[in-house]
């Protein structure tokens, strides 16, 4: 028999923010290879009997490389009718997604991807601000600050441009080092940010600051995702502010109406 790999989102953690399909596969599937970063809580839904494999696990202080993933999955899949690849967020977005699907064609395994709420989604909605915005940000850039790091030399700098929203994955307390290289290229110190970390699960904490202010930070918890541009200034007084329709505001809701 030969079974069927589904490379699938598990969003930033939340159960509820999981697409059905991808909860109607993990109820189904026979295994599940899953990342460190996918909570306990998702990995529930999965039946009581299904092998569960964390290959985001260290051994010793080494972790599974990535060839190992492939083959595991290759392997799994002449075994198991459904193989579930779960992955945080997007799988097609920094999840080594790449790699993968090249071991399932070479061996001629059927795969499907099943998208995901990327981090930078999951972040903005937590923050409530928008990633884009037609006035001030006409392009929102998914960047890693890890690729950069491993090259010796951050890209990030390419992309900071004053119209452009910047959604930093894997900061890895890199702030300092970000927030000089994008003041290099030419954003205001001024520029505001906001980190992220565990974007939807009960532990979500935020950090308004700005790229002064991103030099001084303490690095907050991972995950976490930085968020750069305009559209990172903070609501969070309009989001404090008393819930009901001020009478002055009534009059201007209904003339819009
Ligand atoms: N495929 C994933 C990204 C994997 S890279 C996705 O689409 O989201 C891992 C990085 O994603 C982390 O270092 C962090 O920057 C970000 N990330 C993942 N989950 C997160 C969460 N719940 N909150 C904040 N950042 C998160």
């Amino acid at each position: 028999m030969r079974g069927k790999v589904y490379l699938v989102g598990a969003g930033p953690g939340d159960p509820e923010l999981l697409t059905l399909k991808a909860a109607r596969l993990l109820e189904s599937a026979d295994v599940v290879l899953h990342d460190a970063l996918v909570p306990e809580r998702i990995l529930a839904i999965a039946r009581p009997h299904a092998l569960l494999v964390d290959v985001g696990k260290r051994v010793g202080d080494k972790r599974i490389s990535q060839q190992a993933i492939n083959r595991m999955l290759v392997q799994f899949a002449a075994s198991a009718s459904t193989v579930v690849r779960l992955k945080g967020g997007d799988p097609l977005i920094f999840g080594r997604a790449a790699e993968e699907m090249a071991a399932l064609r070479a061996a001629g395994i059927e795969f499907e991807i099943v998208p995901g709420i990327t981090a930078a989604v999951a972040a903005a909605a937590a923050a409530k601000i928008p990633l884009t915005d037609r006035k001030s940000a006409a392009a929102v850039m998914f960047l890693t600050a890890q690729q950069a790091a491993e090259k010796g030399a951050t890209e990030i700098a390419r992309y900071a441009t004053s119209g452009t929203t910047l959604a930093i994955y894997m900061p890895g307390g890199r702030y300092r080092e970000i927030a000089e290289e994008v003041i290099r290229a030419g954003l205001r110190p001024q520029t505001p940010c906001v980190i992220v970390s565990n974007a939807g699960r009960p532990n979500q904490e935020m950090h308004w600051t700005d790229l002064t202010g991103l030099t001084f930070l303490s690095s907050p918890e991972s995950p976490a995702l930085l968020i750069i541009g305009s559209v990172a200034e903070c609501r969070e007084e309009m989001q404090a502010a008393p819930s009901g329709i001020p009478a002055e505001f009534r009059f201007a809701l209904e003339a819009a109406q």
